[in-house]
């Protein structure tokens, strides 16, 4: 039925508005499935009504983006114009940034009772992409980014669903180790490290407790991960395109989307030096018993 899976694109944000039926139909004719994440309410209600319209192939996550948490930079390829104009009429202490296509908003809640409701759709697969964020910290916002991030571990145990992981490193601060602390400490489900960023060492430890990474087409174009990609086992690892972001060589500069996954995968055998054709069976195998859900 599908030869590939993207685990983690945004193909529900608003890079897509112009074209995303379009965009779903390129990658699933070509045998790629995918799961849209949201990263906020309406951009997870959007992955769950695409996920409603097609008999098989297109899933999705839902929860809150640990930057969404606090006052945080939104982009306009996630959100769209309008969302902005709203969001203005909404939260007076709202800014335009000049001279970057966004805006800094004041940030969600995160309100279990919203998401709950969107779990009860078969098709969302996972609760995420949660986290935490040190990239780009604000004052108080690691408070309310721990406080959201347990939260989604809260209703990922209550409803047994997989975690999208989403953490990210400030330049002084390795975000890894905590978030592995907390989800040792809490966590009942297992978790996929999206765009794993880290170190072999820092993967080894995450490994160590049970968790997944998965990586993205920064495969193609950087050698900072080949250690790790080499090291992890094969099936412990997924492949991601975090469309519309960081497209592969060849299509470097263009906007991502999910059917380049065929790229990210070509990259972890070229790497591993493995075949490519076992490569690509084992990672299809690893999202279906990840994610509970058939491919093949
Ligand atoms: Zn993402």
């Amino acid at each position: 039925m599908f030869k590939y899976i993207d685990i983690h694109s945004h193909v529900n944000f608003s890079a897509f508005d112009a074209d995303r039926e379009a965009t779903v139909k390129r990658a699933l004719d070509a045998g790629v499935a995918m799961i849209n994440v949201g990263t906020q309410q309406d951009t997870s209600k959007t992955a769950v009504e695409m996920a409603e319209k097609y008999e098989n192939g297109v899933f999705s996550i839902i929860g809150l983006h640990p930057v969404h948490t606090g006052k945080s930079f939104h982009d306009e390829k996630e959100l769209g114009p309008s969302f902005a104009s709203d969001s203005a009429k909404a939260s007076p202490d709202m800014k335009v940034v000049e001279g970057k296509e966004g805006f800094t908003s004041r940030g969600e809640t995160f309100d279990p009772g919203y998401y709950r409701e969107l779990l009860m759709h078969p098709k969302v697969v996972g609760i995420g992409e949660c986290g935490l964020d040190y990239y780009r910290l604000e004052e108080d916002s690691e408070q309310k980014q721990k406080q959201a991030f347990s939260a989604h571990i809260a209703l990922a145990n209550e409803t047994k669903k997989p975690l999208m992981l989403h953490v990210r490193s400030g330049s002084s601060r390795s975000a890894y180790r905590e978030a592995l602390d907390i989800l040792k400490r809490e966590a009942k489900v297992g978790g996929d490290f999206h765009f794993f960023a880290g170190s072999w060492e820092e993967a080894r430890e995450i490994l160590d407790a049970g968790f997944n990474l998965s990586f993205t087409g920064v495969l193609t174009f950087a050698h900072n991960y080949d250690e790790v990609v080499k090291n992890v086992p094969l099936d412990r690892m997924m492949s991601e395109t975090d469309s519309p972001y960081v497209a592969p060589v060849p299509f470097r500069g263009k906007r991502n989307e999910p059917i380049y996954v065929r790229e990210v995968v070509k990259a972890i055998a070229r790497i591993r030096n493995e075949d490519e054709e076992k490569v690509r069976a084992q990672l299809l195998k690893n999202a279906e018993t990840f994610f509970d859900i058939k491919l093949s």
